[in-house]
């Protein structure tokens, strides 16, 4: 569960400042945004694992922002726990009703949230092992297994997990640096280029669904449909 990242959007510093200390204990990367224009330009260069979004914000109606997220392709797979004031009965429904995945009444315990935010996040990842690219190319990230066109594939486990890698955010580029990071946490000195390898024999074994692995020039590589 170790660095995480979650968005607190929340306009009482009192409040965001307490749980993000709260889920920085539990080993969480915790960012905390007082409106939501500062959350959106921050969305857009780097999604989380997860949100905590607070309805009642000065510059927007969280049930908006919520509804906003559930219905974008780019940002409807990050899951969203609300905030909300015991007496808003009506907006905890509608919160959920426009995809929330929890929410937690004020006043709440820190450590109540974190435990959901925990229990949020594992759900999340049992639902989204299995993906599935363009009808035709199948992964278990659990069971490492992969299919195209309903044939197994064999990849190496360095293989594996650089298309794992590029599962974890659809249509989002990671540069070379970056996947070299994630695959061996900076141990390993290993060059660019390695990489380009990897993908080159990857891209072989997808066959038809080599398609889906895209080459960014000067940056690095995506998965998109
Ligand atoms: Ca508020």
């Amino acid at each position: 569960m170790n660095g995480k990242t979650v968005y607190i959007v929340e306009d009482e510093q009192d409040i965001s400042g307490l749980v993000a200390l709260h889920l920085r204990k539990s080993g969480f990367i915790a960012i905390e945004f007082q409106s939501s224009q500062n959350f959106f330009n921050f969305l857009k260069n780097q999604i989380p694992d997860l949100v905590i979004l607070d309805l009642m914000l000065p510059d927007a109606d969280g049930l908006e922002i919520c509804k906003y997220l559930k219905a974008s392709p780019d940002y409807q797979s990050i899951p969203v726990i609300i905030l909300t004031a015991r007496s808003d009965e009506s907006d905890k429904i509608l919160g959920l009703e426009l995809g929330a995945d929890d929410y937690v009444t004020k006043p709440f315990s820190p450590r109540e949230l974190v435990a959901r935010v925990k229990s949020v996040l594992r759900r999340h990842s049992v639902e989204h092992t299995i993906v599935s690219i363009g009808g035709i190319l199948v992964v278990d990230t659990q069971k490492y297994e992969i299919h195209v066109k309903n044939k197994k594939i064999h990849l190496t486990t360095t293989e594996f997990n650089i298309l794992k890698i590029l599962l974890s955010k659809k249509g989002w580029v990671f540069s070379r640096e970056k996947i070299l990071e994630l695959l061996w946490h900076g141990e390993k000195a290993v060059i660019d280029r390695t990489i380009d390898v990897h993908i080159k024999k990857l891209r072989e074994k997808l066959g038809e669904a080599d398609k889906f692995i895209k080459n960014v020039r000067g940056i690095g590589y995506k998965i998109e449909e």
